[in-house]
């Protein structure tokens, strides 16, 4: 499974000399996927085959190995069939990393010294962990999900309302009923708020809230939210809690994600564009943002690259160059072409402190691909 922690490792790695192979493989269900495996895996590494005869002999066969080693190797997707598959291989350096993935990935194979971890930043960023909760009157289902699986479920009862026979109250005992009744239930609602604020504290924790039920039981408890769950909040839903499962609650839970993270990102495109538009401290392009990476300017890279590009990188002092440069403009050192630009720029810009956003819904930044809020205004006048 895609955790942070595994990317992190393959970060980590490198092909010590040897090249890498990563591989990204989606995987439609059904037995004609499987038998065409072998023939993409075939197509996507048939330009692979022709670079080699640069590299050192060992080298090389290293990379023969692993080519060779993944035409053959097709069954062992058939686990992953409906989803997806990233594999890093480099047999002479001894890296072997096989990658179920949650979701759909675009066929690639890039040949690098290091693994190509792109689509899987892209992906962890994409599925965040989320807490729903399902609010009846007296009782509240708190469901925990990653990777659209059930992490963890479960039900808080609240006491019950006292069952009070009105026929011989007075109308002055049966306002009091009442008002005890609402007063359980704000309870209820409260605490239920309680227990998703102190949710976020435990280990796992979670990224965004979505809360579901009866729509004046959501509402209730949405009221309640601290300001911390408030920010995480990306929707509601309606939900008879009686005849709701793990899996309609996800359903659900799917859809007010995705709407959520949908606006989350057009916001953020929207704000990358004016702000670059009528001020100085974001641009767009790569052009502009590789020369803002090589700055060291960059706060936040926000990415929607569907292509890859080559660039080339200083082997000395990590300046980021378009393809054609062989020596570096700023050191004079020697530059080394990478398979994807934007790739490395991410890498640059985590590197130096900043973050890297990957946009996945439709927007137009995809016309330029990349652009970058700056750190501080440029001086330029
Ligand atoms: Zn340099």
């Amino acid at each position: 499974m895609l955790e942070q922690a595994t990317v992190d490792r393959l970060r980590q790695m490198d092909g010590q000399g040897f090249p890498v192979l990563s591989l990204y493989l989606g995987l439609e269900a059904g037995p004609a996927s499987l038998r065409s495996i072998p023939t993409r895996i075939k197509d996507l590494l048939s330009p692979a085959k022709d670079i080699p005869d640069s590299l050192p002999r060992h080298r090389r066969m290293s990379l023969r190995d692993d080519i060779e080693a993944l035409s053959r190797a097709s069954t062992v997707f058939a686990s992953d069939l409906g989803r997806a598959v990233a594999v890093f291989r480099s047999s002479g350096a001894g890296i072997d990393e096989y990658i179920g993935l949650p979701g759909p990935v675009r066929d690639r194979a890039v040949i690098d010294a290091a693994p190509y971890l792109r689509p899987l930043d892209a992906m962890l960023e994409h599925y965040r962990r989320f807490c729903v909760v399902v609010v009846d009157r007296r009782s509240a289902s708190i469901f925990r999900f990653r990777m659209d699986r059930l992490e963890s479920w479960e039900e808080t009862r609240d006491e019950e309302i006292r069952k009070a026979n009105y026929g011989g109250f007075s109308g002055y005992e049966e306002r009091r009923v009442r008002a005890h009744a609402d007063e359980v239930l704000a309870k209820h609602y409260r605490e239920v708020a309680a227990r998703l604020d102190a949710l976020v504290d435990e280990d796992p924790g979670y990224d965004l809230l979505i809360v579901g039920g009866p729509e004046v039981h959501a509402a209730g408890v949405v009221e309640d939210l601290s300001p911390r769950l408030t920010k995480r909040l990306a929707g509601t839903f309606i939900i008879d809690p009686h005849t709701m499962t793990p899996a309609t609650v996800l359903v659900h839970s799917k859809r007010v994600a995705s709407a959520y993270e949908k606006g989350e990102q057009e916001r953020l495109v929207r704000r990358l564009l004016d702000t670059a538009a009528s001020r100085r401290d974001a641009v767009i392009g790569v052009d502009d943002a590789t020369a803002a990476v090589n700055r060291r300017a960059v706060a936040t890279l926000v990415v929607q690259a569907d292509r890859t590009n080559p660039g080339a990188v200083c082997h000395s002092c990590r300046w980021i160059s378009r393809p054609e440069e062989s020596a570096c403009p700023s050191c004079g050192g020697t530059m080394h072409l990478v398979p994807d630009i934007v790739d490395a720029l991410g890498d640059s810009v985590r590197n130096s402190g900043g973050s890297v956003q990957h946009i996945i819904v439709d927007t137009r930044l995809a016309e330029s691909e990349v652009g970058a809020f700056l750190r501080y205004q440029t001086a330029i006048a």
